[in-house]
C-alpha cells in the first residue's frame, strides 16, 4: 500500500550510531530480529521500542554497520513494514560489550503505527497439532510472528504491561522463550501457554457455568446437536452454529430477528471452501492472507436457502485463530460464523454484555479470559475482474495507516458518518482509519463510538486540533463533534466520498477530476438528500455537475425501508392520479387505504423529502420487478437484483440529461410494463454504465472515479470495467477503503489536507 521509502547513507567511520525506524515495527517481531542482526555483525548496543518508533543504538566498525542497514533493508520480518530509517552518528554509547533490548520508553510523541492482528502462522499450528509439544492444543498459541495485536493492545508502546496479557505472569519455561533472542518467541508480548496463559470457559446462555475440562469438544458436540454458540474470537464474539443444518439457521435467523441479511460461512478449509463457492486464483489469494477476510464469492449452491437467501454470492472464510482450528478438528460442516451484535451495531466483546444482550439468541457461550481490548469485526471484501473491493475494513487491515498526498498542518479528528461508521486520525502525512465500528443507532453503538476516538487519542497520544464531521446535523457523529470544545468543520458527504477515493487510489494534491457519488443518502448543500450526484472534485473544492432527477420519499425514512415507496413516487410522477389504476407489484402491494394515503402525502408533499440517489432507484427497479417490496437490511434490493444481470444480452434503457438533471423517465416508462426480470436488471445497469461513459464524453476526462455504496455491486462494478476498457478510459475506484460510508472519515481527513487553517 505504502510506497517503499526506506533510505540508507552510510558513514564511513567506527564509531557509534543511533537508528530512529519507523512504520509498522511493533509487535512483528521487530526487535528480536535487529538481536539478531546486530549480533551477526558483532556490534553492541541496545534496540527499543518508543512512541517515536524503534531506536537502535550500534556501536562498531563501519563495515559490519554497513552490513548491518542492508540486512535491516533487505531481511524484514514478514508482518513488518518500514516507512523510514534515520541515521544518526553520537557520542560513544555505554554498550557493556554486549548487545541489549531495552525496557521501553515513551518520552517522545507517538509516531509508530498499531500493528494489526494476524492469522495463525505455519509454526505455531504445527505446534498446535504436534502432541508433543507443550502447546498442544493450546487455544491461545501465537508468537511474534502470529495472533492478536491491535485487538489486545491498551497503550503503546507495545510491550506486555501495555497489552491484555498484563495480568498472566510468564510461566518459567515462557519467560525462558521470551528472554532467548534464538527464539521464535522472543520478546512475544502476548505468548501464553497452557500452564500460565488464560484458558476458556463454557457457560449456557443464561450464565450458568459447564463444568467440564474439555470445552472446546463440548462446544463442537452442541453445534452437531443444532445448538447455537457464542465464541470468543480475536476481536468479538462470534454467533456460531451448523451452516448446514437448515433448522437452526432458520432458528437463528428467528431468535436474532434477522429475516434476510445473509450470514458468513467459517469453512474448515480450501477444500470445503470450494465445495461451497466458485473460487479462482484471486479468490483463493484473499481467503488465505494473513488478514484472513470474508470473501464474498459466486454460490456453489450446496448450503440451504436459510444462510444467504436469495443472493448469488457467499460469503467465506477460513479458521484464523488456533480455538477456531481446533473447534474444526471435532467437526467436519461449514459454520455459521457471524458477528455478535445487535442488528448492525458494533461487535460485543464481554461475555457479561453479550449474556445480558445476547442470552436468549444462544445456548452456549464460550469465553476467554483474555480480554478483548479493542474490538474488531471480520474485515469482507470480494472482487471484481481481477481488482479486490472492500467491503468493511477492519480484523487483519485496520488500524493500518493510509499515505495522505500532502503533510497535514493540524492534527485532526474525523467521525464519520451514521450508518458502518468509522473514525480517523490524520496527522503528519498518514491518516489513520479505524476498524468498522457499525451503524451508529442507540446507546450502545454511541458508546462504542466515543470509546472508539477515546481508544485512538490514547495510543497515538493524540489531541485533535480540528475536529471533521458530515454535513447532516442529525448524525449522531455530527451531534458529539459539536459539543467538543475543539474547532469543527463540516464536510459534505459526497465530497469525503470522492477524497477518500482519491486518497485511497494514491492520487496527488493536485489531482482534479469527475467524481460519481452514488449512494443511498448524503446530506446536501440545498437541504435536500443527495446520491445521484456527479462532483468535479478537487482536494479543496468541489462542484456539483450533474445529478439524477430527485423524487419524493414517502413518508422519509420509511421510503428508505421500503422500495415499493420509491416505485410509487415515480409513478405519480409518471401518471399522476392515473397510477393507482395501475397492475404492478408496487401497486399491488399496498392496501387501498396506504394507497390514498401516499397519495395525500405526495400532492401536499407531506412527510416527503426530496432525493437523487441512485440507490433509491434500485430499490425502485426491484419494486417494479417484484424483486423486493420492503427491506430488511441497507443495501438488500440491490444484491438481490446482482442475480438477474446478464451480461450477454444486449440491452440498455433510455435517459436525458438537461443542465445537468440526469432524467430516468424514459426508463422507468419501460420498467413499469417489463416483467421478465433479467431484461430489466440488466438494461437498467446497463443504462447506468451509459450515463457515466455519456458524462465523461461531455467533459472530454478520460478518468473518472467511483465511489459510494452504489458501486459495491459487482455486476454494476463489472459492467464498467467492461465498458471503459472498450472505450479506452480510467475508472478509479478505491481497494483498500470500502466504497460506502466505511470510507467517509478517510475522506473528512483529506479535507483538511488544502484547507486555510
Ligand atoms: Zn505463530
Ligand atoms: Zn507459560
Ligand atoms: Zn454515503
Amino acid at each position: 500500500m505504502q510506497p517503499d521509502q526506506t533510505h540508507c547513507t552510510y558513514i564511513d567511520l567506527t564509531g557509534s550510531y543511533r537508528i530512529l525506524v519507523k512504520g509498522t515495527v511493533q509487535g512483528v517481531g521487530f526487535r528480536p530480529f535487529v538481536y539478531r542482526i546486530a549480533h551477526a555483525n558483532n556490534l553492541y548496543g541496545s534496540v527499543a521500542n518508543t512512541p517515536a518508533g524503534v531506536v537502535i543504538e550500534l556501536c562498531g566498525s563501519s563495515a559490519d554497520f554497513k552490513h548491518f542497514c542492508q540486512q535491516l533493508r533487505a531481511d524484514v520480518p514478514p508482518l513488518a513494514q518500514i516507512d523510514s530509517i534515520a541515521i544518526k552518528e553520537i557520542p560513544a554509547i555505554d554498550h557493556q560489550h554486549n548487545f541489549r533490548i531495552l525496557i521501553s520508553t515513551d518520552d517522545c510523541t507517538t509516531e509508530t503505527q498499531v500493528p494489526v492482528d494476524i492469522n495463525i502462522c505455519a509454526d505455531c499450528r504445527r505446534e498446535l497439532t504436534d502432541p508433543d509439544d507443550r502447546r498442544y492444543q493450546y487455544p491461545l498459541i501465537n508468537c511474534t510472528n502470529c495472533g492478536p495485536r491491535y485487538t489486545i493492545i491498551r497503550d503503546l508502546p507495545y510491550d506486555r504491561p501495555a497489552t491484555a496479557l498484563a495480568s498472566f505472569s510468564l510461566c518459567e519455561e515462557c519467560q525462558k522463550e521470551y528472554q532467548d533472542p534464538a527464539n521464535r518467541r522472543f520478546h512475544a508480548e502476548a505468548t501464553a501457554c497452557p500452564v500460565c496463559g488464560p484458558q476458556l470457559t463454557l457457560t449456557s446462555g443464561t450464565g450458568v457455568l459447564v463444568h467440564t475440562d474439555q470445552p472446546l469438544q463440548a462446544v463442537a458436540a452442541l453445534i452437531q446437536q443444532g445448538k447455537i454458540v457464542a465464541v470468543k474470537g480475536i476481536g468479538g464474539f462470534h454467533i456460531i452454529c451448523d451452516a448446514g443444518n437448515r433448522n437452526v439457521v432458520a432458528l437463528l435467523r428467528h431468535r436474532k430477528q434477522r429475516p434476510h441479511k445473509p450470514f458468513a460461512v467459517m469453512v474448515r478449509d480450501m477444500t470445503m471452501a470450494e465445495k461451497y463457492g466458485h473460487l479462482n486464483e484471486h479468490s483463493e489469494t484473499l481467503l488465505t492472507s494473513f488478514q484472513r477476510p470474508v470473501v464474498l464469492v459466486p454460490d456453489q449452491g450446496g448450503l440451504p436457502f436459510e444462510v444467504h437467501g436469495d443472493l448469488d454470492r457467499i460469503g467465506l472464510f477460513l479458521p484464523y485463530s488456533p480455538l477456531h482450528l481446533l473447534l474444526f478438528q471435532y467437526l467436519d460442516c461449514p459454520l455459521i460464523a457471524t458477528s455478535a451484535n445487535i442488528a448492525d451495531q458494533p461487535i460485543i466483546t464481554d461475555a457479561e454484555v453479550l449474556r445480558a444482550r445476547l442470552g436468549t439468541v444462544v445456548d452456549a457461550v464460550l469465553d476467554v479470559n483474555r480480554e478483548i481490548i479493542n474490538g474488531c469485526d471480520d474485515s469482507v471484501v470480494t472482487h471484481v475482474d481481477g481488482q479486490t473491493l472492500m467491503l468493511r475494513r477492519a480484523r487483519g487491515y485496520a488500524p493500518a495507516a493510509i499515505k495522505l498526498p500532502a503533510t497535514l498542518q493540524q492534527r485532526v479528528l474525523a467521525v464519520g458518518a451514521g450508518l458502518k461508521s468509522t473514525i480517523a486520525l490524520g496527522f503528519g502525512e498518514q491518516a489513520i482509519l479505524s476498524p468498522h465500528i457499525g451503524d451508529l443507532d442507540g446507546v450502545a453503538a454511541d458508546e462504542y463510538f466515543q470509546r472508539s476516538i477515546a481508544t485512538f487519542k490514547r495510543l497515538y497520544d493524540f489531541e485533535p486540533e480540528l475536529i471533521l464531521c458530515d454535513k447532516h446535523p442529525d448524525y449522531l457523529s455530527s451531534r458529539w463533534a459539536a459539543q467538543q470544545n475543539i474547532p469543527v468543520h463540516q464536510v459534505q458527504h459526497h465530497h469525503a466520498h470522492a477524497l477518500s477515493a482519491m486518497v485511497a487510489c494514491g492520487m496527488g494534491v493536485t489531482t482534479e477530476m469527475p467524481a460519481f457519488c452514488w449512494d443511498g443518502t448524503g446530506y446536501g448543500d440545498n437541504g435536500t438528500l443527495w446520491g445521484g450526484e456527479v462532483l468535479q472534485v478537487s482536494y479543496r473544492n468541489y462542484q456539483r455537475r450533474y445529478h439524477t432527477r430527485p423524487l419524493l420519499l414517502l413518508g422519509g425514512e420509511q421510503a428508505i425501508r421500503e422500495p415499493r415507496r420509491i416505485a410509487l413516487s415515480l409513478l405519480f410522477d409518471l401518471y399522476g392520479d392515473d397510477a393507482l389504476k395501475l397492475d404492478t407489484p408496487a401497486i399491488r402491494s399496498f392496501s387501498r387505504e396506504e394507497l390514498l394515503l401516499l397519495q395525500r402525502m405526495y400532492t401536499q408533499r407531506l412527510n416527503a423529502p426530496l432525493s437523487s440517489s441512485v440507490g433509491r432507484l434500485f430499490d425502485a427497479v426491484a419494486s417494479f420487478l417484484g424483486i423486493c417490496q420492503q427491506l430488511s437490511f441497507e443495501g438488500q434490493s440491490g444484491m438481490l437484483m446482482e442475480k438477474y444481470y446478464d451480461s450477454g444480452l444486449d440491452i440498455c434503457y433510455g435517459f436525458t440529461i438537461d443542465e445537468g438533471v440526469i432524467d430516468l423517465t424514459p426508463t422507468f416508462k419501460v420498467l413499469v410494463h417489463e416483467s421478465d426480470r433479467g431484461r430489466g436488471v440488466t438494461g437498467f445497469i446497463n443504462m447506468l454504465v451509459d450515463i457515466i461513459m455519456t458524462i465523461m464524453e461531455r467533459e472530454q476526462s478520460p478518468e473518472a472515479l467511483l465511489t459510494g455504496g452504489v458501486f459495491q455491486n459487482s455486476r454494476l462494478v463489472e459492467a464498467l470495467f467492461k465498458q471503459a476498457k472498450k472505450r479506452n478510459v480510467k475508472l478509479h475506484i478505491p481497494h483498500n477503503v470500502p466504497v460506502n460510508d466505511g470510507g467517509i472519515a478517510l475522506g473528512q481527513v483529506a479535507a483538511a489536507l488544502l484547507r486555510e487553517n
